[in-house]
């Protein structure tokens, strides 16, 4: 019996189809070859070598490799196997996740340009000839004998020189080529050099901490908990350099894209020897950027990897350090199929590359935090501000009060606000203005009915947004024209409700009629760079106030801003989700962060209606450890994670009965030999009904052991049918609770 290889073939329908192996060929897991399609040649990525499947039918024979080198390295063949394994995401899923269409597909590749390069010099007769008789052949012939490096012809006199280039490489003196040049995202930006700073005591511990660990053959996980402006990143620079020293390489996890531009600036700026050999992977790079510098990587001409979350399966070979930044954060859960965890994924991948993986943050997860509390992690921490800086002073302001004096009109900026804004930036200091949601208004609603403008596809308001004159739904995207009479009842007394950035802008801008001000939020950062210049006006201090949204929440460094004002903290806290208040208090502790962190104290002033909730109070106090003992108490007692692993069962269709008829025949298989561990909850519509025209049932499941859970869902998946039109998803360690 001849082996076999499952191929996922390229192209839009992503097709797998078992080939037989030639004997000639040495095919491995993860090669790209060439096969018939139906006649045609095809190309794929080889998934799986195994046994010939029994058909009655024989097998085609593949018929060639694309490349001998598999595009994913052994190691992360491995990391695959445990994610289908542990979420049971079918295998060609999590490849496709693992390697971009970019570089599966053929439709991107390496950029050229012609180059011409001396091959064999003329001799010194040949030499005064061409000087006499033909001058610019031997303009080119005395450019390439003094250059290293093959040189473009478009520096060699481009088209006018072609004539002369094409007599030289008959004569056999030089040589055209095709020279590959590299598209690199940083290509317009300049790196100063930094050197490494004194580190202090604390710091000094944790990198002794480190380095033991990079030298042992059965590293534990090390959770860095240090407060804002502790000096986490100059931790994570020496450990690097640390790694690095030891021949190993490294991948940096940042959880958002707007922190990319700062930690990119910083690894460059100190590893400037190493600018060339340090790679970046996020969302913002072109096909073809993506394409060179997944390609430098899996070369091994990239040391250092910095990217989002997917950077996780960056093809670096023999990682000794991977760094997750803001472990906390749940944009590092993927939230498409496969649902990974990308700081869960980093610690099973240094299981098994033997590797150091260092979690850093202000705030631990409290995932995280228990596993140091069960020894499983390592903790280190930094207790107090790197350059002498206090942790600023946190003012809470009772809205409810505020609003009493301004007779009930939505009261945006409270007058402490205002008044600390203005003596800030009477003393040229900066500020940050920080509200958690875009657009101009929440929702539009008729007062004498009560009716509130929704989505025709989604069970959400639609929010105002002024600059394009337009209510947008923001889960579905949908838009609509902004209505003069209420739509239910006629009446043209319909109004806005709430605010999001593009008000406070506005208000901010009638307010301080004389500041720079800048917003920050997906709506003004669909530009290419706009993050980036916007992040660089204000660290040089072009932009007095910075107005966003979580986007600037954390991660960023400016040690002239000494006023931070949160416009409305209960925003985060009343979300549908156990996780709510951790979130609060990681959201408010993360933003208050950011003020005070140079030479000049800071202060935080955060605007709510509900002063004395937990999270704003744990907050205010910068108690971490507070927080954590009585959430975790809360926990325990509800079972909840981190004391259970939780999976969030989705059924979703435009028929509403049939979405929730297809989650109670699952509720009720899955309820037959249901493990005694586990706690399964009732079939309910989810928090939100109604997203893209489908409606939405959902059930929480629960238990200790994320494995028994995981196997015992997914066996009830896979042998229970659900109708065609009703798409059934699970997510194992579930974030967003729907
Ligand atoms: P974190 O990431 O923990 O919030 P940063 O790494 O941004 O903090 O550091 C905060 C500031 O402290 C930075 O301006 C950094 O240059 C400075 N810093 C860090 N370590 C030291 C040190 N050992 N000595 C002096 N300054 C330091
Ligand atoms: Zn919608």
């Amino acid at each position: 019996m001849p082996l076999a290889a499952s191929v996922l073939i390229d192209g839009p329908s992503e097709l797998v189809f078992d080939y037989a192996i030639p004997d000639h060929l040495n095919v491995l897991a993860g090669c790209r070859v060439r096969i018939p399609l139906r006649n045609r040649p095809a190309t794929g990525t080889v998934l799986r070598i195994g046994e010939a499947p029994q058909t009655d039918f024989d097998l085609r024979y593949l018929t060639d490799l694309v490349d001998p080198e598999p595009l994913i390295t052994p190691p992360l063949l491995k990391l695959a196997e445990w994610i289908t394994s542990y979420y049971g995401t079918p295998l060609e899923q999590v490849i496709r996740s693992i390697i971009p269409s970019s570089i599966r597909g053929e439709k991107t590749s390496a950029k050229t340009r012609r180059a011409a390069v001396l091959v064999n010099p003329p001799s010194e007769e040949e030499l005064a000839t061409l000087a006499k008789r033909a001058k610019r052949q031997h303009q080119i012939i005395t450019l390439l004998s003094v250059s290293d490096k093959p040189i473009p012809i478009t520096d060699l006199g481009g088209p006018s020189a072609s004539a002369s280039l094409k007599t030289l490489s008959e004569k056999g003196w030089i040589k055209l080529i095709d020279l590959e040049v590299r598209r690199d995202p940083d290509a317009n930006e300049t790196f100063v050099p930094t050197d490494p700073l004194t580190l202090n005591a604390e710091q000094a511990e944790i990198h002794q901490t480190v380095v033991k660990s990079l030298n042992s053959d059965k590293p534990t996980p090390i959770l860095l908990h240090g407060i804002t402006g502790s000096g986490k990143t100059e931790v994570y620079l020496q450990a690097t350099r640390a790694a690095l020293d030891l021949g190993k390489n490294v991948i940096v996890l940042v959880p958002e894209i707007a922190l990319a531009p700062q930690t990119v600036q910083r690894f460059k700026a100190r590893f400037h020897d190493l600018v060339d050999q340090t790679a970046v992977l996020h969302s913002n790079l072109s096909q073809g950027e993506r394409f060179d510098e997944w390609h430098r990587i899996r070369a091994g001409k990239a040391r250092i990897v910095i990217g989002a979350r997917s950077a996780i399966f960056a093809p670096i070979k023999d990682p000794g350090l991977i760094i997750v930044d803001e472990e906390h954060e749940p944009a590092y859960k993927q939230e498409n199929p496969p649902k990974y965890h990308a700081r869960d994924l980093a610690v099973v991948r240094c299981h098994l590359e033997k590797c150091t993986v260092l979690l850093g943050t202000a705030t631990p997860s409290l995932e995280t935090f228990q596993n140091t509390q069960l020894g499983k992690y390592q903790l280190a921490k930094l207790t107090e501000r790197a350059d002498g800086a206090s942790l600023p002073l946190t003012r809470v302001v009772d809205m409810r009060i505020e609003s009493k004096k301004h007779k009930g009109r939505d009261a945006i900026i409270s007058d402490i606000l205002r008044t600390s804004i203005d003596k800030r930036l009477e003393d040229g200091e900066q500020v940050i203005v920080f509200l958690n949601r875009r657009g101009f208004a929440r929702s539009l609603q008729c007062p004498p009915c009560g009716h509130v403008i929704e989505c025709n596809h989604c069970a959400i308001p639609l929010t105002y947004h002024r600059a394009d004159e337009r209510l947008v739904c923001h889960i579905c995207g949908h838009q609509a024209i902004v209505p003069r009479l209420c739509p239910n009842c006629q009446d043209p007394a319909i109004r806005f409700q709430g605010y999001g950035t593009e008000k406070a802008e506005t208000i901010l801008r009638k307010v301080f009629p004389t500041a720079k001000i800048a917003r920050l939020d997906t709506d003004t950062t669909r530009r290419k760079n706009t993050l980036r210049d916007t992040l660089r006006d204000f660290r040089a201090k072009k932009i007095h106030i910075l107005l966003g949204t979580q986007m600037i929440a954390k991660g960023l460094d400016f040690p002239n801003v000494t006023l931070v004002g949160v416009l409305n903290a209960d925003l985060s806290l009343y979300a549908p989700d156990f996780r709510a208040g951790e979130r609060t208090f990681q959201l408010l502790t993360q933003v208050a962060g950011r003020a005070g962190r140079g030479a000049l104290a800071g202060e935080v002033i955060i605007q709510t209606s509900t002063p004395h909730s937990p999270s704003i109070q744990f907050a205010r106090h910068h108690d971490f450890n507070g927080f954590a003992a009585q959430e975790l108490d809360v926990r325990q007692q509800f079972s909840y994670p981190p004391f259970t692993h939780l999976a969030l069962l989705l059924a979703r269709s435009s028929h509403e009965r049939r979405a929730e008829f297809t989650l109670q025949t699952l509720h009720r298989k899955i309820a037959e030999n249901l493990p005694d561990e586990i706690i399964l909850g009732d079939p309910i519509p989810s928090p939100l009904t109604k997203s893209h025209s489908q409606f939405r049932f959902q059930l929480l499941m629960r238990g200790p052991n994320a494995r028994v859970l995981s196997h015992h869902l997914n066996k009830v998946l896979r042998t229970t049918p659900t109708p065609e039109d009703v798409i059934v998803t699970a997510d194992l360690d579930a974030y967003d609770l729907g």
